[in-house]
């Protein structure tokens, strides 16, 4: 039996294991510390493993002839034998990440190092409920999997973000795309036939920031998605936050204008109508079609349908003083909604992610201006405030923690390594 048998069967291991079962465990453990920690020496396994040196060379030649590890060379002596160090083979398995927007689906595909092996696939599709949708999805995925010639066994699983309100528990979508009481997993599952992880959006970009980006160590970070809508991803004393149901974040949707517009979720003047990537672009066109003078009519050729947030943000960086301002409304309006945030959460770091992040300072600096006027400045100053370095790629990244989170979470070891580290 090899280590993918594990991965598996992985809800099945039990506490008490013995002859194959324990090696495979054992395996597991180690694909785990490799992966985390990319190289390590037999001597350094053998601590939270809680083998001898005997038998981890054993399990180690036993892994390198199946091919999950390989040497990597050798250290610095530290009196006597120089040590050899051992890390996963890094194309042995990937990761299939997908990033499910309402306009556009993003894929690629990682290795166990956690590196693209391509360029990112982007398709314009809407997400809309039609059976074409999906099938039209699943045909370019496995035309991007047949490009890299990877072989769909080799994929531990795909991690799909997606937007609107998931249940975490039932895995069912309210929003985009909407399936019923239909499983989002199971329905992707059987499309691709990969072991398929749903995680929300945002929650993702959190996930990914955690894990590749400015919230890494951090234990209590806010990430700001603003794009189509403004959502939230919390992580929270070291964890990402869920709510009792993973509704939780959806930050777009508290009150600001009493008397304001309709909002998607079917209330009115929600943060999302005034402040979001949507909200910026309706209000350029709107403004453009009545006789505003703006660079942005030379940049979309005159055709107001082709105003979208980059052309805003492009116009912004050339000094446009109409660009200018919608961003910085967009900055104020964020920033009311951030202060309560502050009082009741006292956050260490505050990300700026999504759509809006390559506006940069011109985002930026509106919100921390905003926040001096409105927030106690003893909590204020807890909170450093960013703009995403992963940028765009922040959710997609996120999909590779969705996955690997999955195959760690049912082994409770996965603590023990982690508190291993700190000491
Ligand atoms: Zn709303």
């Amino acid at each position: 039996m090899h280590l993918s048998k594990l991965f598996e069967n992985s809800n099945k291991s039990s506490p008490k294991r013995t002859g194959e079962t324990r090696k495979l465990f054992l395996k597991k453990q180690i694909f785990c510390i490799l992966y985390l920690e990319e190289h390590k020496t037999i001597a350094d396994l053998c601590i939270p493993v809680g083998v001898s040196i005997p038998t981890m060379t054993r399990i180690m030649h036993e892994l390198m002839d199946e091919g999950w590890v390989t040497e990597l060379g050798t250290g610095e002596s530290r009196g006597g034998r120089r040590p050899v160090y051992y890390g996963l083979n890094p194309s042995v398995r990937y990761i299939l990440g997908i990033e499910m927007t309402r306009k556009y689906t993003r894929i690629n595909i990682f290795n166990l190092q956690n590196k693209a092996i391509g360029d990112t696939l982007q398709i314009d599709i809407e997400l809309d409920n039609a059976p074409g949708t999906f099938i039209e999805l699943k045909n370019h995925i496995n035309q991007f999997i047949k490009k890299y010639k990877l072989d769909k066994k080799n994929i531990l699983g795909a991690g799909i973000s997606i937007p609107g309100l998931i249940d975490k528990k039932s895995n069912i979508s309210y929003t985009y795309p909407n399936l019923g009481q239909k499983p989002l997993d199971v329905v992707f599952g059987d499309l691709l036939k990969i072991p398929v992880y749903i995680e929300h959006d945002t929650k993702a970009m959190a996930l990914g920031e955690s894990w590749f980006g400015l919230a890494r160590n951090r234990s209590n970070v806010l990430c700001l998605n603003v794009g189509y809508g403004v959502g939230l991803g919390m992580i929270m004393n070291g964890e990402l936050y869920q709510g009792l149901s993973g509704f939780s974040g959806e930050f777009g949707h508290i009150q600001m204008i009493p008397d304001g517009e309709l909002c998607d979720c079917g209330k009115i003047g929600c943060l999302e109508t005034v402040a979001s990537g949507s909200a910026i672009v309706a209000k350029a066109k709107q403004m453009i079609e009545s006789g505003t003078n703006s660079i942005i009519r030379k940049l979309v050729g005159g055709n107001t349908e082709k105003i979208k947030l980059p052309v805003i943000i492009e116009a912004a960086h050339q000094g446009d003083q109409f660009a200018i301002e919608l961003i910085e409304e967009s900055g104020s309006y964020l920033a009311r909604g951030l202060a309560s945030l502050i009082h009741l959460l006292n956050p260490e770091m505050i990300i700026i992610g999504g759509d809006i992040a390559p506006a940069e300072n011109l985002i930026l600096d509106p919100i921390k201006q905003k926040l001096n006027k409105y927030t106690i400045s003893r909590i204020r100053q807890d909170a450093s405030i960013f703009i995403s370095e992963l940028k765009e790629h922040a959710v997609l990244l996120g999909t590779i923690p969705v996955v690997m989170n999955r195959i760690f979470s049912d082994e409770p070891y996965i603590n023990n390594i982690h508190n291993f580290n700190k000491s």
